[in-house]
């Protein structure tokens, strides 16, 4: 193999080269990332960096000259536009085709919009650098902001503006926040919380318009409640950046569809972070992740694989999330669990488990981080669940 073409200049992206140039890789590096910075960290975008504008230096996952010594050909600010599996070539916005035995796409998540914002001000999202400098700058003290959707990026959202002396109002459509994964107890402790807090939450509320308002935008709920907000944030989720490979012979389904060893059906073409579903043999699901650690792992494997490595990537998932005092730390699956089971819940912490056929799957803890890494190891042995509960009792 000479040359490898990486699509997408962030997370995913970086742990490739890392490993690709360990592994002893000497072709030909490309970078294509459509943003005109060098790759980033994300998660600070919604915590200290909002709180205090995105310093770019601060926020860079490698130096410049780490670039230069790990022999990168860095083609930012330039999105790939198409990608042809038989001719071995991504097009760029510009119409650069740039050629590859080996392509790396990490091109990530991108997030949803709202219907209902022809008329009115901007609706803010966060995923980019950009969108935080935008955002941090509307945050003033004593506005009053409108966050749509209770997930996590919303819950920090809302907990770094609150922090800066706004006054915040929250719009969830299921009964609780983060109750669609967690299930309600969970999302009814981060509704407590968040309101002992002084944060606004209207759950089990959709939107039913928007428009221009005495303060900027008045949102109108179904329930007959309408807000005055300075400022409307969308956190509603993210999407696969898949647009680019339409049509490609990529197989395509909410991601980039890879086997087990995160390679796809094109030759010489893996996926890696938050756009790679994959098959995880250790919770015998197929699965996308959009966290952090796993664009970290996902990177280096890979770029292994790209190099002929066959393992299968097989890993329990964790990501973490910043909320006022809250350190919520979660391990493992919760989706679809059939038992939920509240071992601690106190103001300030929380520790919630989460089983299905027979044997515990997830965990999440909420300043509790002791706890997590025995509860990793309990999923990664496949304890059976009813052990689980009782050693808790
Ligand atoms: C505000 C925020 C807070 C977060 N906080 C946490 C947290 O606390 N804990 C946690 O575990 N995870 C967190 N995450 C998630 C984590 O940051 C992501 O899982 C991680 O960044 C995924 O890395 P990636 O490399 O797969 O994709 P991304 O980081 O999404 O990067 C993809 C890159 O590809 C570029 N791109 C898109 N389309 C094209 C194209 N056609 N051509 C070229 N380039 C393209 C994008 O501009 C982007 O730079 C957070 C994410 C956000 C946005």
């Amino acid at each position: 193999m000479r040359q490898v073409v990486i699509a997408g200049a962030s997370l995913a992206a970086t742990h490739a080269i890392e490993a690709l140039r360990q592994e002893g890789f000497q072709g030909d590096i490309t970078l294509i990332g459509a943003e005109p910075h060098l790759p980033y960290d994300r998660p600070p975008l919604s915590k200290v960096a909002l709180r205090h504008g995105p310093d770019t230096s601060e926020l860079l996952l490698r130096a410049p000259q780490w670039y230069a010594e790990h022999a990168v050909d860095l083609r930012l600010g330039q999105p790939a536009a198409a990608l042809d599996t038989r001719a071995r070539h991504v097009t760029l916005e510009d119409g650069t085709e740039v050629p590859y035995d080996g392509l790396i796409i990490a091109t990530g998540s991108q997030p949803r919009t709202l219907a209902h914002t022809a008329s009115c001000a901007p609706v803010y999202t966060l995923r980019t650098l950009d969108d935080c400098q935008a955002l941090h700058d509307r945050l003033v003290p004593g506005r009053h902001m409108v966050v749509v959707g209770g997930g996590f990026i919303g819950l920090e959202v809302a907990s770094t503006a609150r922090q800066m002396g706004l006054d915040v109002s929250v719009v969830e459509m299921a009964p609780a926040p983060l109750t669609r994964v967690l299930g309600d107890e969970v999302g009814h402790w981060f509704s407590k919380y968040h309101e002992s807090n002084g944060v606004r939450l209207h759950c089990g509320s959709v939107i039913d318009g928007m428009e221009p308002g005495t303060r900027g935008t008045k949102v109108s709920l179904l329930d007959n409640v309408s807000l005055s907000a300075d400022l409307v944030v969308a956190g509603v989720g993210a999407r696969p950046a898949t647009d680019w490979l339409e049509g490609s012979g990529v197989p395509l389904s909410d991601g980039v569809l890879c086997d087990a060893g995160l390679r796809t059906a094109a030759p010489g073409v893996v996926a890696a972070g938050d756009i790679a579903r994959w098959y995880n043999p250790l919770f015998d699901e197929e699965m996308r992740v959009e966290q952090w650690s796993n664009a970290v792992e996902q990177g280096r494997h890979a770029a292994a694989a790209l190099l002929g490595a066959d393992d299968p990537y097989a890993s329990v998932p964790y990501f973490w999330s910043d909320q006022f005092d809250a350190k919520t730390r979660f391990v493992g699956r919760a989706n679809a669990a059939e038992h939920v089971h509240i071992e601690r819940s106190e103001d300030s912490s929380l520790v919630a488990l989460f089983g299905r056929d027979g044997v515990i799957r997830g965990a999440l803890c909420v300043n509790a981080p002791r706890q997590l890494a025995v509860y990793r190891k309990a999923i990664l042995d496949r304890i059976p669940w009813g052990d689980v509960v009782a050693n808790d009792g």
